[in-house]
């Protein structure tokens, strides 16, 4: 058994986005506190987490992370990679160097955006100690096996991940046939809704609830909201077996 830990679930603006007066970025509920979206996967071995973006600081904090065994990338946008400078205090322990893998366009982005870390000026001030790696078949991390799953967010490839019976796709805007062949027998699936109207390189929320009832996962959670819908009124609008996800829920799931 694995746990599945939320530790964002908000688009690159989080929720509540900076000045907004809107009813959901003023919304009291919780659920509709929305930092970047990022999960840690939790196993008696050890921690992954998928992304770390802009607020992994805190993420780390509120959730008590103190050891991550690898990190795995979905993209270079921001949002989901910011937070490889907060990956420092995390190797800072003797010979802790974190294994980080993205497929090939992630790592030339992150080389050439974190050059401070690949090519310092000098020695001293301490830095993030991670290893990159170019994600190109399946990986196997604890003895077991993350299969890649190829989509396109806009024009740009990207990866989503399946550990066991749980898939988590972020920031799609198509899932090739290809892929989709990898998604059968579901008890899980994580997948990205920006909003109700359309968008160029995102789900719908009616297109992702389309693609979530061809994949026919026992449960589908969604992610990467932005703030047009609360929670509770999104909540409404999905069939039984489909929800929201939201900054800290907790899944248990077979891997
Ligand atoms: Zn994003
Ligand atoms: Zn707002
Ligand atoms: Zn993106």
């Amino acid at each position: 058994m694995a746990k599945l830990i939320f530790l964002g679930t908000g688009t690159s603006d989080g929720i509540p986005q900076i000045g907004c007066k809107c009813s959901v970025c003023k919304s009291k509920d919780k659920k509709d506190k929305r930092l970047r979206t990022s999960i840690l996967i939790k196993t008696g071995d050890g921690n992954i987490v998928i992304d770390s973006g802009i607020d992994f600081r805190q993420q780390a904090l509120q959730n008590n992370i103190k050891s991550i065994e690898a990190v795995l990338f979905t993209h270079y946008h921001t949002d989901h990679i910011e937070g490889i400078t907060e990956l420092r205090p995390l190797s800072r322990f003797p010979g802790k160097t974190i294994p980080c893998m993205g497929n090939k366009k992630t790592i030339r982005e992150i080389k050439k955006r974190f050059n401070y870390i690949f090519s310092p000026l000098q020695k001293g001030g301490g830095l993030p100690q991670i290893k990159l790696s170019k994600i190109k078949n399946d990986i196997v991390i604890f003895n077991k096996k993350i299969i890649p799953l190829p989509v396109k967010h806009g024009i740009l490839p990207i990866l989503g991940f399946r550990f066991g019976n749980l898939a988590y796709i972020t920031d799609a805007s198509l899932i090739p046939e290809s892929t989709m062949e990898k998604l059968n027998n579901l008890d899980i699936l994580i997948i990205n809704a920006l909003r109700p109207h359309p968008h160029p390189t995102h789900f719908s929320f009616d297109e992702a609830v389309s693609i979530a009832k061809n994949i026919c996962a026992k449960k589908t959670y969604f992610i990467h909201m932005n703030h047009a819908v609360s929670h509770k009124q999104f909540l409404k609008m999905l069939p039984v077996n489909m929800k929201p996800a939201y900054d800290g829920l907790e899944l248990d799931f077979s891997w």
